[in-house]
């Protein structure tokens, strides 16, 4: 098996076609991973969320780290991480037009709107479903990929 650097390109198309991304911030020194949905574009990955404790701590500290892999067997894969920033989308006249367009990238993946936006029961209680745009300023992209032989 083998194990090499990805291009830049190579690992933004990994960003572009993978299904579920890892999100991961950290709190009070205190590491936390999500599973979560992007959408990438130009430097940026967007997604929504409804208010919780990740974007209350991202909110503290917007440093946050995001994985995507494509694991087709032990010797066959393609790993991304990247570092960057949290950048929230307050629904404000000024972020109207960001905030359709981060809708419409968004809308383009099957079932955009589940998990993120569905009803969610936490220790019996609903919680509120007020949807909200946020996206990841990339600032440092690293991709490997592994081969057989
Ligand atoms: C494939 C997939 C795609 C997803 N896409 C999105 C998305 O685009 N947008 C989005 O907002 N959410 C998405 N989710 C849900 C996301 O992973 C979180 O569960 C959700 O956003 C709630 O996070 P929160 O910090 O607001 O949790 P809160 O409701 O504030 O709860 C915090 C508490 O719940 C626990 N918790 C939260 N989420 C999880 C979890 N997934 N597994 C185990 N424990 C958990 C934490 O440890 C913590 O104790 C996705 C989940 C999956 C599986």
């Amino acid at each position: 098996m083998l194990i090499e650097s990805m291009t830049r390109q190579a690992s933004i198309e990994l960003l572009k076609r993978a299904r579920v991304a890892r999100l991961g911030y950290v709190h009070d020194g205190q590491p936390y991973i999500v599973p979560m949905l992007f959408a990438y574009n130009v430097d940026y990955l967007y997604s929504f969320s409804t208010e919780g404790q990740k974007i209350a701590w991202m909110r503290a500290d917007p440093r946050v780290c995001v994985e995507v892999d494509d694991l087709v067997t032990s010797q066959e894969w393609e790993t991304v991480i990247v570092l960057g920033r949290f950048e929230e989308l307050p629904p404000t006249e000024e972020n109207e037009t960001l905030i359709s367009y981060a809708h419409a990238l968004i809308q383009r993946r099957p079932v955009w709107w589940e998990p993120g936006f569905v009803k969610t029961i936490v220790d019996g209680k609903e919680r509120p479903l007020e949807t909200l745009y946020f996206r990841i300023r990339i600032d440092q992209i690293s991709g490997r990929r592994g081969t057989p032989g």
